[in-house]
């Protein structure tokens, strides 16, 4: 009866299949770099997550995706090291790739990096992945048990979007200070949340106190 309530309390971790992306010391020390540049931090780990930033991938398939995030380069619009990544892909058929171990740090999001995991969504729209069964519950149950595995509230869990109002944000650089981008956008992060609360709470993640969103500055 114990060993019941005790499987009762705790969410489901989702099947994952691990792909990781090569993360030798070189691009350690990138990251480490970059955590210094932007967040005034000198590690490469990714220490107390508090975020999970929701990202779509823009193209149609997961090797394409896996051939973005693989080699260390400069990404196509900042132009800076460490190569950007994902902790975790979800293809449209449902099938969870992780990329990047949960205790290192990936360039996913600009102002959040050195706090959040990065959740990418194979689909060209928020609107593909929410109507894509799939996809979208594969995706409310890892999240849900990241959520319960580290702490995290239902309401810092956001759309790469909502990046510039999170609590959270910080970037020392000032000419990135407003950069975010378009995938999930607020309107569509709260149907999620709301599919997201009721997994949550039928496995008794807790939900946390409410986002507290901080007004934007751009
Ligand atoms: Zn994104």
């Amino acid at each position: 009866m114990l060993l019941a309530v005790l499987t009762a309390a705790a969410a489901i971790q989702p099947a994952i299949v691990q792909k990781p992306i090569p993360f030798p010391a070189t691009r350690r020390a990138e990251t480490a770099a970059y955590a210094r540049k932007h967040y005034g931090l000198d590690t490469w780990e990714l220490r107390n997550p508090r975020v999970i930033v929701e990202h779509l991938t823009a193209n149609t398939s997961f090797a394409s995706t896996f051939a973005t995030f693989a080699p260390d380069r400069p990404d196509a619009e900042l132009h800076e090291l460490p190569g950007i990544c994902a902790h975790f892909v979800i293809d449209a058929d449902g099938t969870i790739y992780q990329l990047v171990p949960l205790t290192v740090m990936c360039r996913h999001t600009v102002g959040l990096n050195y706090t959040a995991f990065g959740i990418e969504h194979v689909a060209l729209s928020d609107a593909a992945v929410l109507s894509n069964p799939r996809q979208l519950d594969s995706s409310l149950q890892l999240t849900a048990w990241l959520m319960q595995k580290y702490g995290i509230s239902l309401g810092n869990v956001i759309g790469h979007n909502e990046s510039l109002t999170s609590s959270y944000h910080r970037e020392l650089y000032r000419p990135w200070r407003c950069q975010t981008h378009g995938d999930w956008r607020r309107a569509d992060m709260d149907v999620y949340r709301a599919r997201l609360s009721v997994v949550a709470r039928r496995e008794r993640v807790p939900l946390g106190p409410p986002a507290r969103h901080v007004a934007l500055r751009c």
